[in-house]
């Protein structure tokens, strides 16, 4: 069904994303009665919708694919009247209540409370080639995809604390791990560091950029451009199965920043421990507001947390 267009339509809960977190804010939301509307985003299902295999979500031994568990979750939303549309919310207005979005641009709907579970991107290099294989060789989440890679050779990009964490990560599965960093030096803690430093099977590549992917079957190698001395460039061939990307994360706060507290991240700022945002009756749940974890597991508790909490806020207006 699509947003209704050029009518102000009032709903107690409106859920925003449909990833893990906001298809459980709308299982838990429906369950107490909150007729929930989940305003899904352009990518219904998040990111978990470009992953392959999910091996490490409670409750599938055998694995599940990414598309078909949020499919599931969809179904365990709406079976309890939860409604899910299409659209993104394009404009917010969260002064005060009863709170008013605007969907795509046009359609107005009043809330008396929100759930914010828009999630997170993860930034690519835009390179031709890693567009290619999305999905075959390349990946923005260790946790996720690293399991594919066992024995193999992978490379991470990036100088941070997750480019880090991932490397270390993938070092303990797969036979070697190169940590592509384009500056001379590493950006992450230096606990971190000293991680990847003392692993045997990490070789940092300092001042190398990517240029290419390639590979019959997926990636089987990656073209990198080496800085040599002050002006001179040399390119560099490393065979690698896997490439992951670590240079990053946006979260999707934007439409929300004149009236949500972010950090300069632009993560939401939450109270320790709940979805409560600094607006009454606004809740934030999944990787809009967590920077460490960004897993489906905790984005899906958290969005659980966000529905009990607009369910006690609804509770106590009334
Ligand atoms: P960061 O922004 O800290 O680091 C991004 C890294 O990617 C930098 O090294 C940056 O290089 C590199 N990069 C960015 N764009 C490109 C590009 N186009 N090509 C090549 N390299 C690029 O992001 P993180 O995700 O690592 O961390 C985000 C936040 O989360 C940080 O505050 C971090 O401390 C925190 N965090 C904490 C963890 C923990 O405590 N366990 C774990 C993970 C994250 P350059 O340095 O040259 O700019």
């Amino acid at each position: 069904m699509n947003v209704k267009e050029n009518t102000i339509e009032k709903v107690k809960c409106l859920i925003i994303g449909s990833g893990p977190a906001g298809y459980t804010a709308g299982i838990y939301a429906s369950r107490a009665n909150l007729n929930p509307v989940i305003i899904e985003g352009l990518q219904p299902g998040g990111q978990l919708t470009t992953t392959t295999e999910i091996d490490n979500f409670p409750g599938y031994p055998k694995g599940i694919s990414g598309p078909v568990m949020m499919g599931e979750l969809k179904k365990q939303a709406e079976r309890f009247g939860c409604d899910c549309r299409w659209g993104i919310v394009s404009k917010s207005n969260l002064e005060q209540r009863p709170f008013r979005l605007t969907i795509d641009g046009k359609t107005e709907i009043e809330a008396e409370s929100v759930i914010i579970a828009t999630g997170a991107t993860a930034k690519y290099l835009g390179l031709e080639s890693e567009e290619k294989y999305k999905g075959s060789g390349v990946s923005a989440c260790a946790t996720c995809d690293g399991f594919f890679y066992r024995g193999k050779n992978v490379a991470v990009v990036g100088g941070g604390d997750t480019a880090c964490e991932e490397a270390s990560y993938l070092a303990g599965l797969c036979k070697k791990v190169y940590l592509i960093v384009r500056k001379d030096y590493l950006r992450a803690s230096k606990a971190m560091q000293e991680r990847v430093f003392n692993t045997q099977n990490i070789e940092v590549l300092f001042e190398h950029n990517t240029k290419e992917l390639s590979g019959e079957n997926g990636v089987e190698a990656c073209t990198l451009i080496k800085k040599a001395g002050t002006s001179m460039e040399q390119e560099v061939k490393i065979d690698i199965d896997g490439f992951f990307l670590a240079i990053g994360h946006h979260p999707n706060s934007d439409v929300f920043k004149k009236y949500i507290d972010t950090d300069e991240q632009g993560y939401i700022i939450t109270q320790a421990g709940t979805p409560i945002t600094n607006v009454k009756g606004v809740f934030a749940c999944g990787d809009v507001q967590d920077p460490n974890y960004r897993q489906a597991i905790t984005s899906a508790a958290s969005g659980c947390q966000a529905a009990i909490e607009a369910e006690r806020y609804l509770a106590e207006l009334n």
